[in-house]
């Protein structure tokens, strides 16, 4: 039997059809394509923080409960005491550990769309079915639309990317709280982008039993943690536990993310920073002819370009050392549309010159 006919034989045809996550690699570039915090810590935090990871002993199993820093992430990020929480390797992995508890043959896991494309990839992984709403011409959730689909289709559970990922606005609180009444199933409010945003459902945890707010330290300059949080009512998150491999936090995480919490001020100088910087290079934008940026509530800019001409700026781009991220073929409401990162302000500069370039080469 040819090894062709093996992999036709055992994989799943909805694996099969996947395509893998694409990381492209950004070897020599200015990398603005990630929504990465661009900021590193003074040498001194720095020192410190290796000082404090000397003490882990990598011999020993990580404490399965992460127990101390689980303290740490309620005060940090303001969890209602009667609540929960969960941990998960990113918060990648905790969208897998709610849709593999929740797939059964038939369950449906619905997001507004354009979103972020995990909650479709991991639905595909777990075998459940998955629905896109498209989004309202302005990025506002389509109301009717999204009514009408919960109605038919019974989500087990709804993911709102708050703000959303990518196109960075915060969809309305009274739509928002509309689903989470509508809903049959978990709605969970996936709030990656809090550090720039200024606005959360933490504080309504507890007043809708099917509610769960999940954010994550990526955006605040620890991605290589991989440090996922999922805040929500016990006998959910109960559940949801068992799912979880028992050590998926590892010691050096532990240790780091205990570190970085204890230097929440360094976290949330850096986040104002992204978030002023974020400004500058909006009004740079705004005045870019051929340019339209939509306002941002994340560390990320969407911005469309002229009919047609998205695939050749973004080449353009890295021609001149710059890797931005092109949404043109992901969703037929991101046509032309390309999305930036927030980097400092020397990255900006650079980007913004090398668009003004890309884009004034275009009818040579
Ligand atoms: N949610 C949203 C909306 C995101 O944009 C991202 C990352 N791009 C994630 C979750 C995953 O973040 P992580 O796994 O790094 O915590």
């Amino acid at each position: 039997m040819s090894s062709n006919k093996k992999v036709e034989d055992l994989i799943r045809p909805e694996i099969r059809a996947l395509k893998a996550y694409h990381v492209p690699d950004a070897t020599g570039l200015i990398k603005l394509d990630a929504m990465e915090n661009p900021y590193v810590w003074p040498e001194r935090v720095k020192r410190e923080w290796l000082d404090t990871l000397q003490r882990v002993a990598l011999n020993r199993y990580p404490d399965p409960e992460a127990h101390r820093l689980r303290e740490q992430l309620r005060t940090a990020l303001a969890i209602p005491n009667a609540m929960e929480l969960l941990l998960g390797n990113g918060s990648d992995e905790l969208i897998q550990i709610i849709l593999m508890a929740v797939a059964k043959p038939d369950a449906v896991a619905l997001a507004p769309t354009p979103t972020f494309v995990m909650y479709e990839m991991i639905a595909a992984f777990t075998g459940m079915k998955f629905t896109g709403v498209p989004l309202a011409p302005d990025f506002s959730l389509d109301m009717p639309a999204m009514l009408k689909a919960i109605e038919a289709d019974q989500p087990a559970v709804i993911f709102l990317s708050y703000p959303n990922n990518p196109t960075a606005n915060l969809f309305a609180r009274e739509d928002i709280v509309r689903v989470i009444q509508q809903a049959p199933g978990l709605v969970v409010l996936d709030e990656a982008y809090h550090a720039f945003a200024g606005q959360s459902f933490m504080s309504e945890l507890g007043k809708h039993d099917n509610l769960l707010v999940m954010r994550t330290l990526s955006k605040q300059g620890l991605a290589g943690l991989r440090l996922g949080v999922l805040a929500g009512p016990r006998p959910w998150l109960d559940e949801l536990n068992k799912v979880r491999l028992p050590y998926n936090i590892g010691v050096l995480t532990q240790a780091s993310a205990e570190f970085a919490l204890s230097r929440l001020a360094l976290l949330d100088e850096q986040a104002g920073r992204i978030r002023m910087e974020r400004e500058t290079l909006f009004q740079a934008l705004t005045v870019q002819k051929g340019v339209h940026p939509w306002p941002s509530r994340t560390n990320f800019i969407l911005f469309r370009v002229e009919k047609n001409d998205a695939d050749r700026v973004f080449e353009g781009l890295r021609q001149r050392g710059v890797l931005i991220k092109n949404m043109n073929s992901t969703d037929g409401r991101l046509k032309d549309c390309l999305r930036v990162t927030v980097g400092t302000s020397e990255e900006n500069a650079a980007f913004l010159k090398a668009l003004e370039v890309s884009l004034s080469l275009r009818d040579h």
